[in-house]
């Protein structure tokens, strides 16, 4: 079959998910990635510059064009390549660069990731083992990738933006167990009938596979796969011993909150509630009381000064407030005009004029919002001190639910906004993010917004509008958990 540097490393981790996705492609789940690949494309354009002048070879759909055109271009004696197309024996690769100098070769692949990952040298060693069997020298193999510590101050230096990692002994090393596994997947491939493979470690790492559900259809569910926080080494441990069933671990010396999850969805449990510490709880909030969340987008490169790569840059926030016992809930929102201007100076002398010094404020996971606060008050100094006086002033709603004060079979173990919610308020459509339009969670409303200046204007109307829907309902959702809260313990 024709195997691809992506789909060698598909098949590196599950041959199946190679098979399925060519046999059965209807039973693969949608498994959201297209922002991380928009960034990756980015990344490899900008990183086409590192080495100087260069040719590129432009895409076909025909890769028998590409491959022609790169031999022609490797020609010269010196040049650097970028989507330089090769095959051996049905084995293509494009590699992101090629560095020919006279008959030695050097291989960079771009990734937009800060870390080298071992999926990644598996992609290097592959593209070697193309190479090497098509006899070119191959004297260097490296990997580009992202230097989440360089901070943008005036032009974009992208030899400070990018670190390279030498990886050539690895690739060498690996050029057996290339060939093998190509091998290997060749047999597979040839399967008529789909065959067996148990559940284990790949289906999850290094990426989620979309075709989990399909493979694990026959477990009984839910499964020790479902259990909130477990570490997936003893989920992977418990399934191999057979004890994957909420029946079969509830005897198991497992930690008690995990047990409480199991117990509360074996034996239908009623809720749980201690007054007392909810109470002793909300004894420590005050009037005027502040209900914040943040909403941030990540740039794998940094367009302002004083960002780094994939640094958190607040551009929206939602703020309720109740100024005293009893009285009316008010809102006030701030979304930054566009995402082509750093939004984090107007967002930050908003957020002061909102929320005056020495009110109690809360924030559902309080870590996130303390954080994006903090690094505002390191960049102005003239609004530090009201700014660390709002982030001294945070409490945490997440605290009766994380430590299981309030604690119900459908939270399904987890203390996270969205399992609490619809835990708390199963039946009330107002607090449901399904109805939302467009932006339903975090990562939409950041790509969302990623891309808003793209938009014509009838559509950033209506993503703004979705935006400030979104945002409005987390702080809302925060006011009815508050207010759930005080009635429980009446
Ligand atoms: S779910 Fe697991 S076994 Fe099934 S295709 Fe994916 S990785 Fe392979």
């Amino acid at each position: 079959m024709y195997l691809s540097k992506s789909k060698y490393c598909k098949g590196f981790q599950c041959e199946k998910m190679l098979w399925l996705e060519k046999n059965m492609p209807e039973k693969s789940e949608d498994i959201n990635n297209d922002n991380v690949f928009d960034n990756g494309t980015e990344v490899g354009i900008l990183a086409q510059d590192l080495f100087g002048p260069h040719k590129v070879v432009e895409f076909n759909e025909d890769l028998s064009q590409m491959i022609e055109d790169t031999n022609n271009y490797l020609k010269s004696d010196k040049i650097v390549l970028c989507e330089a197309s090769l095959s051996y024996n049905n084995n293509f690769c494009s590699v992101d660069i090629l560095i020919k100098n006279n008959d030695e070769y050097e291989i960079y692949e771009v990734k937009s990731s800060t870390h080298v990952s071992d999926i990644y040298l598996e992609d290097v060693s592959y593209q070697y083992y193309v190479l090497t069997k098509l006899n070119l020298n191959v004297t260097k193999c490296s990997i580009v990738y992202i230097n989440n510590k360089y901070i943008r101050n005036g032009a974009l230096d992208i030899h400070k933006l990018f670190n390279i990692k030498d990886v050539t002994d690895i690739a060498k090393s690996k050029l057996l167990s290339v060939e093998n596994k190509i091998k290997s997947i060749e047999n597979y491939m040839n399967n008529t009938i789909e065959k067996d493979k148990d559940i284990s470690e790949n289906c999850f790492s290094p990426y989620p596979c979309p075709f989990y559900k399909y493979c694990s259809r026959k477990l009984k569910s839910p499964n020790v796969f479902d259990i909130a926080s477990m570490p997936l080494k003893s989920k992977l441990k418990y399934y191999s011993q057979g004890k994957y069933t909420y029946e079969s671990l509830i005897n198991e010396n497992i930690n008690e909150k995990y047990k409480q999850q199991i117990e509360y969805n074996l034996y239908k449990k009623d809720d749980y509630i201690n007054k007392k510490n909810i109470k002793k709880f909300l004894d420590t909030l005050s009037y005027p009381l502040y209900f914040l969340d943040f909403e941030t987008y990540q740039q794998s490169i940094p367009k302002f000064d004083g960002v780094n790569p994939y640094m958190q840059i607040p551009f929206q926030y939602s703020l309720h407030y109740i100024k005293k016992e009893n009285d009316i809930i008010n809102h006030k929102e701030f979304l930054a005009k566009s995402s082509n201007e750093d939004p984090r100076r107007a967002l930050a002398e908003r957020l002061v004029l909102d929320i005056p010094r020495d009110v109690c404020v809360l924030a559902y996971n309080m870590s996130f919002e303390k954080n994006v606060i903090e690094k505002l008050a390191m960049i102005y100094p003239d609004l530090r001190d009201h700014l660390l006086n709002i982030k001294d002033n945070i409490k945490d709603l997440i605290i009766p639910f994380k430590n299981r004060d309030y604690y119900t079979m459908k939270m399904d173990g987890s203390y996270s906004i969205k399992y609490v919610l619809p835990a708390l308020f199963p039946n009330d459509p107002t607090l449901d993010y399904h109805n939302l339009d467009m932006v339903h969670k975090g990562d939409e409303a950041s790509s969302f917004f990623s891309s808003i200046d793209s938009l014509n204007e009838e559509d950033k109307k209506r993503v703004r509008e979705s935006l400030l829907k979104y945002c409005e309902l987390d702080t809302y959702a925060m006011v009815k958990i508050w207010q759930k809260l005080n009635e429980v313990i009446k």
